[in-house]
């Protein structure tokens, strides 16, 4: 076969001797909360299924777990099990025979919750809520033999193979590290005994599935731990597990624990993969790199320069199950593309929810929410271009209905517009071309620079009319709200109003975090340049200290202003920030020096500043600024006077309800509506 024009290692295929990769993407393993729902399986069938048809080349599962230990989840150790998985594995192959699918193994260990966490040495992990039990000599046989186990269960319910994960804090990883592996007996000590622990389940699956099985190994290459894997042990390990008969090792570079982002938004595209291309000189067998890998023209590039065999990309394939076909037939600039916001993934996981994509609301609801033709097309006015109007007017249209898209602003995205001049949001821009791409595909007539009123849409013969106006900020009731220091957090991003160097922040929720963001960064984001982003987290790529954080501090410039965030609540600042995020904005803020300050009172504004209670005592900030950004009120005027004049009308995102409001929910919410108008 001819190699791709424009992706020709993407596209290439990977021969692995007894089987053949069509392509080097690969869906990355994601724990979706599906393994444990009712009817999980036939909906995970489905999720699966349509990445398969997407053009995906291979397919990691969520982690599955090979008894009780390790972990409460789903549990991959019996016949019965076995004929559930196989749901999964018939929907795959029947909807590309061509597509591969493995099993990854999760024995999640200290991080187990519930049940009865176990690991090397009874030390407790910061981010675990239980001290592990240190499991015996016979345990250790028992999960070595319970993971191979689940491997031949694997092979059985017709996987094309298994991974097995051996990094980011879970049982394996635990074993490989010194710190949390105390032993004395032969699998403690020296690395050399620590490492033994994942050849001998590694050799043992091996031989129990035969040598025509896909046997994959997910090492921490950079486990980003003070005093984790150093690169000679990586090394060690990976030639190790090349000469026992694993046919690829996959790359990861955290421990769910290490203070390092790896994956949020502030994440360089591909930061990751030169640690992948360094260990892929070391052996012979191929390599998968992953993190922070959204966009075809990415993963080209990463192949290209030899980083590795294979891409993986995981939150990607929720965003937008047909990434791979968009990218082979060149239709790149429709491709909805992975934000890394986590608001509906990893968040998700993390809070015990069932996972979604902020941008595509049926990712894991293949089964529940579908667009489909509709019988009896109707002639829409959708009102506001924002997150909420964008999602209902492409999904009535993509339905068959006849849609007209209004907005005042001379261009679409509504609030997006602010959030994508954040530094560190720049993927926001992506949303907002896939939207334009797809408003230009399905032919829907988008009036810019219109600012519509109830007369002229109620003339306008419309049999629905969707109300998608937004917000507008929330102007607090206190005492020189006017006055010229107080300005609004539009003002300052768009950059309208000039902001001084004593700056107080009235409201600490997201938008107050990301205008703290704002007034306090210097220079290129540190999302944009790998060097910047590195430095700004104490990663030395070069020389790869154990970890690659080992005594490398951060260097982070103190701001040129004096900031402080202010908030009522007398909780944490920042508690309501994203779980798997929320901590990197606190302590980007706190190393440039931004004062944060939680059961405030706010009595006035005027030429000395502002004046605030605290404990009840008074204090006057001496500030220049103060950036007011304590929340949002809907824009419903419209929809109310529709209303009185017997327009078919509908409020949707921000306009419905303004109290926390955030675009996963605008975007859901408009395109369960759309789904069923
Ligand atoms: P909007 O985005 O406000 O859109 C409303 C649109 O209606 C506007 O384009 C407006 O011009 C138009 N309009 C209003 N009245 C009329 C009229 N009469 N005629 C014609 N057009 C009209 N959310 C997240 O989930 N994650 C984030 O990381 C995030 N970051 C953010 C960062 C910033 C700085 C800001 C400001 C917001 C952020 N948000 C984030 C919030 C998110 O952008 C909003 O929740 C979302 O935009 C709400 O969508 P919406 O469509 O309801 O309203
Ligand atoms: P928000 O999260 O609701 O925060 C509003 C802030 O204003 C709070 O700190 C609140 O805290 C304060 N406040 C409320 N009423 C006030 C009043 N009358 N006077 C003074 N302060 C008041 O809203 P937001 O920051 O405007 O963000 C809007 C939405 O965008 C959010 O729901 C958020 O999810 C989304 N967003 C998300 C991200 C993200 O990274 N995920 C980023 C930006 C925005 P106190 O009442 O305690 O003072
Ligand atoms: Fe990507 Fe955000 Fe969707 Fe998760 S929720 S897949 S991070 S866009």
């Amino acid at each position: 076969m001819a190699a791709h024009g424009k992706y020709p290692h993407l596209f290439s295929p990977l021969d692995l001797g007894f089987t053949k990769l069509k392509n080097r993407a690969l869906m990355g393993s994601m724990h979706t909360g599906l393994e444990e729902a009712e009817g999980g399986f036939e909906r995970m069938a489905a999720y699966f299924a349509e990445r398969a048809k997407g053009g995906v080349g291979l397919i990691i599962t969520g982690g599955i777990s090979p008894n009780p230990e390790g972990g409460k989840g789903a549990k991959l150790s019996n016949e019965a099990e076995v004929a559930e998985h196989r749901q999964i594995t018939e929907a795959v192959h029947a909807a590309d025979p061509d597509v591969k699918i493995c099993l990854q193994i999760l024995h999640m260990g200290p991080l187990a919750r519930g049940g009865d966490p176990v690991a090397p040495s009874a030390i407790r992990s910061r981010i675990a809520s239980r001290t592990p039990r240190e499991l015996d000599a016979d345990d250790v046989e028992k999960q070595i033999s319970d993971m191979v186990n689940c491997a031949v269960c694997a092979q059985k319910a017709g996987y094309d193979g298994v991974e097995v994960i051996g990094s980011a804090g879970y049982l394996i990883s635990t074993f490989l590290v010194e710190k949390t592996n105390q032993r004395t007996d032969k699998w403690g000590g020296p690395f050399e005994n620590r490492m033994q622990f994942p050849l001998e389940i590694m050799r043992r699956i091996r031989a129990a599935v035969g040598p025509d099985f896909i046997v994959i190994f997910r090492i921490a290459a950079m486990d980003m731990l003070q005093g984790g894997m150093s690169w000679e042990e990586v090394v060690t390990l990976a030639k190790k597990l090349q000469e026992i008969g694993v046919n690829i090792i996959s790359t990861h570079f955290t421990w769910h624990e290490a203070e390092v982002p790896t994956i949020a938004t502030m994440v360089p595209r591909a930061a990751f993969t030169q640690v992948t291309g360094r260990l892929r000189k070391e052996l012979d067998i191929p390599l998968i790199t992953s993190n922070r890998i959204n966009m075809p023209d990415v993963a080209e590039a990463v192949l290209a320069r030899g980083d590795a065999d294979i891409v993986s990309m995981a939150r990607p394939m929720l965003a937008d199950a047909e990434l791979v076909n968009k990218a082979f037939e060149g239709r790149e600039d429709e491709i909805n593309t992975c934000i890394a916001c986590n608001q509906a993934c990893l968040d998700h996981t993390f809070n015990g929810m069932e996972v979604s994509c902020l941008v595509n609301p049926r990712a894991c609801h293949e089964t529940i929410l579908n667009y489909e033709p509709t019988g009896r097309a109707k002639k829409i006015a959708v009102v506001g271009a924002g997150p909420a109007g964008l999602a209902y007017a492409t999904v009535a249209s993509e339905r068959g209905h006849q849609v007209t898209l209004y907005d005042a602003a001379p261009e679409i995205g509504g609030q997006f517009n602010l959030a994508k001049r954040i530094p560190g949001k720049e993927e926001f821009h992506e949303t907002i071309r896939y939207y334009n791409r797809m408003i230009e595909k399905q032919g829907i007539d988008l009036k810019l620079n219109t600012r519509v009123d109830a007369e002229m849409l109620a003339v306008a013969g419309y049999d629905k009319v969707v109300i998608a106006t937004g917000i507008t900020p929330r102007v607090p009731d206190i005492e020189g709200i006017n006055h010229p220091k107080a300005v609004s957090y539009i003002d300052v991003i768009t950059g309208k109003k000039p902001v001084g160097r004593k700056v107080a922040i009235m409201g600490a929720g997201g938008i107050g975090f990301d205008v703290a963001e704002k007034i306090t960064h210097e220079g290129k984001s540190s999302a944009l340049d790998v060097d910047i982003f590195a430095q700004e987290w104490g990663i030395d790529f070069k020389n790869h200290p154990r970890g690659g954080v080992t005594g490398v501090e951060p260097v982070v410039a103190k701001a040129d202003r004096d900031v402080i965030l202010l908030q009522r609540k007398t909780t944490r600042v920042g508690r309501g920030l994203g779980k798997t995020t929320g901590w990197t904005h606190r302590i980007t803020l706190a190393r440039r020096g931004v004062k944060m300050l939680n059961g405030v009172e706010y009595r006035k504004i005027d030429n000395d500043g502002l004046h605030i209670l605290v404990n009840g005592q008074p204090e006057t900030l001496d500030v220049d600024t103060v950036i007011i950004c304590a929340g949002q009120l809907p824009l419903r005027g419209l929809y109310d006077e529709l209303v009185e004049k017997g327009v078919d009308a509908e409020l949707v995102g921000g306009a419905y309800e303004a109290a926390e409001l955030d675009a996963k929910r605008a975007i859901n919410q408009a395109s369960y509506l759309a789904a069923a108008v």
